[in-house]
Order: C-alpha cells, then structure tokens, then sequence
C-alpha cells in the first residue's frame, strides 16, 4: 500500500502509546495515519500465535493494577475491558524462603490500609527494620512532584541508607518491590523513581492486581486498528520511519525508510528513546538535538521470559511474586491455565519473568528451562514430578527504560520546540513509572494537544491522612 499524503495527523509507532493516540484522533474525526516498523503491532505489549506452544503467547507476562485508570478507560472505550481478571484478595502472594505469605490491600484511609500487612512483616523483618522506614515515608508523605524531582540525582540505595532505612528492610522489600515495579537495582535506581513509587503506596489503598484473560495484543490491538480504519484513517505495517521531514520551522511530515514522503501538520513520534534517538538524529535539527541527546541517554532494562506449558495442574494460584534475592533467576510466576478460560480445561501454563541483572540473556535455552522447572518445584510441591511439554523463551534487551539517576528529570514533555511535532510513548513525563498506564497517559496528552482538549486523568495523589500531610506540606 502508498501512504496518502493526505492526513491530518502522522503517528509513529504502533505499541501502547501509539495506538491509543490514534483511536482518541480518529474517535474525534482527525484523518490520522499510524506507521509501524514491525509486521505488527502492539510494540512491547504484544501477544503472536506460537505454534509450537499451540497458543497465544505474551512477549512476556504483564499484569494491569487498579491504578492503571487511562489505560483501562482506552480498554472501555475499545469494548475489551472484560478480558482482565482483577484478583482483590490477596493483593500479592509471596514467595519468601519457600513460604506463601499473603500480602493484602484493604480500602481503608492511608497509611492504615498497612496495618493489616504488618503481622506478615514482622515475621520476616523484625520491628526495628520495620520502624526504620519512618523517615522515608514522613519525606514520602510530604512530597509533590517538584521535590521528587530534586532527589533524580542520587541513587535509591543511597538515599534510603542516608535515611536510616535498615540492610535488611531494603533488601527484603525495596529491592523486592523495586526491581519487579521499575526494573532495575536500588543502587542503579534514581530516588526520584523511587519515591515516585512509595509516595503512592504509602498514599492510596485498596489498588490490586489485574491479569489479561488473553493474548496482550488482543486487548487492544484489533479494536484500535478497527476504530482508526473505520474512520476513514490508515493503518502500515512494516513503514519504518527514517527521518522528519521540516519546513518554515515546523514538522511537515516524515520521510519512511523506503524513501516515500507522508506529508501532515501534525506528527506524533510514540516510540521508545532508543528508536527516537537515531531518528531525530537522522532528522539533523537543531531544535531537536537537546532532545536527541536526552534520548540517547535512557537504557533499556532487559528482561528473560519464559513459558512452559506442562503435564498438570499444578496449583490454583494466578499469580505469585518472589521475595528479591540476588541468587534467583525469575522474580514473578503467572499460571495462565487459572487465568485464561481457554486453557482451563489442561495441564498448567507457566509465564514467568525475569529481570534486569537477574535476566542472564546469554542463558542456553535448555538453562532457561532447567532453571525456571527447579524454582516452581522449589515454591509448588505439585511442580516436582511435572513435566515440561513445551516450552518458548523470549529474550527480551529493552522492556521498558530503566530509571538511572538523573533520567526522571530528562523525561521530556509531550511538546518538543519544534511546532507540530509531539511525542508519545512510556518513557515521556506522565507523573506514573514507565508501564501501559504511562504509555495510555502519554497518548491521551498527545491527543489531546492536537484536539485541544483535556484528554489525560489528573495523575495519581494519596489521600487520606497521607494526603493532609500533603496538602499542609
Ligand atoms: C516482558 C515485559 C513485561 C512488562 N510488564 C509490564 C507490566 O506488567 N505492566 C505494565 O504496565 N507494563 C509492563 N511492561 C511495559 C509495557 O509493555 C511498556 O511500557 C509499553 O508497552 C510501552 O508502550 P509504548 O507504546 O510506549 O512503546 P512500544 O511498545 O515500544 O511501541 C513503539 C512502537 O514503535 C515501533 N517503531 C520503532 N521505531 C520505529 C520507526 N522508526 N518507525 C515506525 N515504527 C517504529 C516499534 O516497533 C513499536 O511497535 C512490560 C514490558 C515487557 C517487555
């Protein structure tokens, strides 16, 4: 197919951030075209057919929370909400030493919804470790966005030892918490980021867990495709953007990897900072080589995912978490035959992840399999005698942009200086970490700078008695 010059809008990239921007355009009558490198769509939340698996594999588990409001609202709006299963209780299971400790999450006013979690605490940290945290959480209460903002420059590890904060809680839950929420070590994590995270833990309650009940893509990819093509927009696969092509100071359209020329007033770039950062660098304009150079500097935090479909049932768990320990290779467990309807019926199907340093890309895959069999058998009695039937392991280099020190600040706006060209995408500042919420917030900020109209939620604020302390701070 020849791409049209004829669009209102140019969006680039069709994963999350991308697809949403373009169904919000194409919903509000804007002629818009979506240009995608890949043969398909959904970016780093897809799902494809494995054949061998004999079924729709994830590039790796991901899981929605309740705090997940824009990207759910997209999901409404697509008619897809209904496949996530949102589990309320337990928040989390677990896995501590070979125990299932159940983690809970009641609606209660903040910061009490902790109470109820701290007998579970107290067995595994003692109180001393526990109480060291009251430093932490008395900045964490008080902070907004411009004093998180201040702490980019320094390392988690680093703040939360200047703190008080003990080895032992750090190690039993910020490294924990942190590596499975924002990919990466404490000692390589900003304290911005860091923060960003407790300050909402510590603020809201009640949030819990939700799992696709299919294939990622098929929760969004079909309806967005549907909605842009239905409008009278378009929709190309396998049209790599090379370059933007700038007239009189303004973006007039992009340049795609074939040489054709899409001509628009607008274009939105939804991609990660790695794809932005050659291309704008490709694009030579002086006006973007700040933004290039910020983009350039954000790393990718890898991650090993791995699918293992076995013999039996091996337990009636969806969902378990692992306590960090830095000997372990995967840090989450999904059973998707507790999940998926269609899979109900056979043996268990294993989805794991493993992540950041944990990752060991160079791992064999028969290492991978061998592994991950010996920790489920470690955790699940049933697992012991199981057999592995079939197995995929996706490795995977860049999952979402890891937050270093100093890179919360260089988050960039969704406005760049040069008129008509926006940006998408997880890594922009959105106020939440890099996840499908921060992907569908972008979207919606991008949307509705060209529509101008007021598209995005108000981000996420603790309430309760967090929230006076807030307000008075
Ligand atoms: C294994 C794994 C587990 C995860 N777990 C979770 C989770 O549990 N919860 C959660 O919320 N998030 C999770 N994430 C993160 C989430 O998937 C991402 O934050 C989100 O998908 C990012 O979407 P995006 O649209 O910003 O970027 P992308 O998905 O990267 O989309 C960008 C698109 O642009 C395309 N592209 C690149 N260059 C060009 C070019 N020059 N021209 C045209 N197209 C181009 C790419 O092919 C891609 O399709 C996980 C990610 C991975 C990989």
């Amino acid at each position: 197919m020849t791409p049209s010059p004829e669009f209102d809008a140019v969006v680039v990239g069709a994963g999350v951030a991308g697809l949403f921007c373009a169904a919000s355009l194409a919903d509000a009558g804007v002629k818009v075209a979506v240009l995608e490198a890949r043969a398909d769509a959904g970016g780093r939340a897809r799902s494809w057919h494995d054949a061998t698996m004999g079924l729709e594999v994830d590039i790796g588990p991901h899981v929605l929370s309740s705090e997940h409001r824009q990207f759910v609202r997209m999901l409404r709006r697509l008619g897809t909400a209904d496949q996530v299963q949102w589990q309320r209780e337990p928040q989390v299971t677990l896995l501590d030493a070979g125990e299932l400790l159940a983690v809970r999450n009641v609606r209660w006013t903040p910061p009490l919804h902790g109470l109820p979690n701290l007998p579970v605490a107290l067995r595994r940290i003692g109180w001393r470790d526990a109480v060291s945290h009251w430093r932490v959480a008395w900045h964490a209460a008080r902070a907004n966005e411009e004093s998180l903002r201040a702490l980019d420059g320094i390392a988690a590890l680093h703040w939360l030892r200047s703190l008080g904060v003990t080895t032992r809680a750090i190690d039993w839950f910020w490294r924990s918490a942190l590596l499975a929420l924002l990919n990466v070590p404490l000692e390589h994590c900003s304290a911005a980021a860091a923060m960003r995270v407790f300050r909402l833990m510590l603020g809201r309650s009640g949030y819990h867990f939700g799992f696709p009940t299919t294939g990622l893509s098929r929760l969004y990819v079909p309806a967005c495709v549907g909605l842009v093509r239905e409008r009278g927009s378009a929709f190309f696969t396998r049209s790599a953007v090379r370059n933007l092509e700038i007239e009189n100071d303004r973006v007039a359209g992009v340049r795609l990897r074939d040489g054709k020329v899409l001509r628009a007033p607008w274009c939105v770039l939804a991609l990660p900072p790695w794809n932005l950062a050659p291309l704008l660098a490709r694009t030579r304009s002086a006006r973007l080589a700040g933004l290039a150079e910020a983009a350039s500097r954000f790393l990718g935090a890898p991650y090993t995912s791995t699918v293992l479909a076995l013999d039996r049932r091996v337990g009636e768990l969806r969902f378990r978490a692992r306590v960090w320990n830095p000997a372990d290779f995967n840090t989450d467990f999904y059973d998707l035959a507790n999940i998926r309807p269609e899979l109900a019926g056979g043996g268990s199907v294993i989805a794991c992840n493993a992540i950041g340093p944990h990752a060991r890309l160079a791992w064999s895959d028969r290492e991978v399999v061998a592994r991950t069999m010996a920790e489920l058998a470690d955790c699940t009695p049933a697992a012991r005698d199981a057999r592995v039937l079939r197995a995929c392991v996706h490795r995977i280099r860049a999952a979402i942009p890891q937050p270093r020190p100093g890179t919360e600040t260089l988050r960039p706006p969704t406005r760049t200086g040069l008129q008509g060209l926006l940006l998408a995408g997880d890594w922009i500042a959105t106020a939440v970490p890099c996840s499908m919420e921060s992907a569908a917030r972008s979207a919606a900020l991008a949307a509705g700078a060209i529509l101008g109209r007021e598209l995005v939620l108000p981000p996420p604020e603790s309430y309760g008695f967090v929230g006076l302390l807030r307000k008075r701070a």
